[in-house]
């Protein structure tokens, strides 16, 4: 009678906690460990790493990301990391002649930031309990029942869990368990990335994110790293279909010369690089579905999206955040339909983001007949970005669930 009233009472509390495991432990998958964590939702995080890292490169923080890391308690370490760029941010003409102001804030005047990937990384993983993520485990195979998800590791190991959320990137192996295989999109362009000491740079304006745009090649540039490093992004044409987002080290002597005869500062920056990394980049058209079952996808494994928005990471934190925001509170009979409710509420939203980066690509590359139209959408592009920045995807979410 004893046993029975213990096994009685352990399938009730089981009821209650819903256990989820992440495939993959990059910006994505630790900003969703951390918002389910605080939602109550049980996490394991699954990297195929044997160490959490990300590549020597920034990022553009926007407020429609940083308001809900904020709200998690990451503002001041966020702050601290941030480069600034409130002050004269810009898209300018190749020759640096100024096209239009960049919208840097929100409507509530929170500011965006550029941020070092391995700062962003940091932070989110400082908010998840010691042992939340498991190194060494590259996920090979999955399968699941009406009950449960199994997940199969390259080390012989298996996972079992009531939700698996893919957060594996943009080749994402899970992705092929939900949806017919997909063809990557070659943008037809390859990103050179790189570092850079603020203090290496003669007279570099100060706290700017700053977007020159060319001939099919655009340039920008902004701080890090408490405003003591320059990130700058070279983006040239290619006729080489590299790997999908497979990257090298690049020349930094043939860099220049594509940028030569270009505005001084950039041609400035360029002589004084010593390394970089470049990128092919890829996307894929928007998915028709991002769950089956017990499975879920997240992040670039959801939409991959091209980078001339700067949007890709802070959409795959806004899917952690809305995703928290569906699970809470549900039990594990009530999860693969919360996770189909966080699918529908996050399908359009990123969809309109990852077609509107290949038009920006486009606008920023001046594939324009008229490029007085170019500069006029540029000009105009507060418009979308503030739409972009203003989203309070916690809010929307938590409305949204409650109605689902
Ligand atoms: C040039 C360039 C500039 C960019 N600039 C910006 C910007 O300014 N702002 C912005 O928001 N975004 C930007 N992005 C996009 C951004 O980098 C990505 O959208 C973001 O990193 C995606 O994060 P993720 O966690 O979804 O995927 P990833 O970063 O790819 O992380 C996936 C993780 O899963 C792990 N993994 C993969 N497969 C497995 C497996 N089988 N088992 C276990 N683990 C696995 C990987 O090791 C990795 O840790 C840029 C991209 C590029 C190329």
């Amino acid at each position: 009678m004893e046993k029975n009233f213990r096994y009685v009472k352990r399938q009730t509390m089981e009821a209650r906690k819903l256990n989820v495991a992440i495939v993959g432990g990059g910006i994505s998958g630790l900003a969703a460990a951390a918002a389910l964590l605080r939602k109550g939702v049980s996490v394991q995080v699954f990297e195929r790493a044997d160490t959490l890292g990300e590549v020597g490169a920034g990022i553009h923080m926007t407020p429609n990301s940083l308001r809900p890391l904020y709200a998690m308690g990451m503002e001041k370490a966020l702050k601290s990391a941030g480069g600034d760029v409130s002050g004269k941010s810009e898209y300018c003409h190749m020759d640096g002649t100024v096209v239009s102001p960049i919208l840097t804030h929100d409507s509530a005047l929170n500011q965006t930031y550029g941020m070092h990937r391995a700062d962003l990384l940091s932070i989110l993983a400082d908010q998840l309990p010691e042992g939340t993520v498991v190194t060494g485990h590259q996920c090979v195979g999955f399968e699941q029942t009406d009950e449960e998800a199994t997940l199969h590791f390259a080390n012989g190991q298996t996972a079992n869990a009531d939700l698996v959320i893919a957060a594996d990137g943009i080749h994402s192996v899970l992705r092929e368990f939900i949806t017919e295989p997909t063809q990557p999109v070659h943008s037809g362009s390859v990103a050179f990335r790189g570092l850079m000491p603020l203090d290496r740079l003669d007279s570099w304006r100060d706290k700017a994110f700053l977007v020159w745009m060319g001939q099919r090649r655009h340039f920008m540039a902004f701080p890090v790293r408490g405003n003591t490093m320059l990130n700058y992004v070279a983006f040239v044409p290619t006729t080489e279909e590299t790997a999908e987002s497979w990257s090298a080290h690049g020349d930094p002597v043939a860099l220049a010369a594509e940028f030569k005869g270009w505005d001084p500062r950039v041609e400035h920056l360029l002589s004084r690089v010593e390394s970089c990394f470049w990128w092919g980049l890829y996307d894929r058209e928007p998915l028709p579905s991002w769950t089956k079952g017990r499975l879920g996808l997240l992040g670039d494994a959801a939409h991959p999206m091209l980078p001339h928005l700067g949007q890709g990471a802070n959409q795959g934190i806004e899917d952690g955040v809305a995703l928290a925001c569906f699970l809470a509170g549900k039990d594990r009979r009530e999860a693969p339909q919360a996770l189909r409710a966080y699918e529908e509420f996050r399908r359009e939203r990123t969809a309109i983001v990852q077609l509107e980066s290949r038009q920006n690509g486009r606008r920023y590359d001046s594939e324009y007949q008229d490029i007085r139209q170019r500069d006029e959408e540029i000009a105009n592009s507060a418009k979308f970005r503030r739409w972009l920045y203003d989203y309070d995807v916690e809010l929307e979410a938590l409305e949204a669930a409650r109605r689902a």
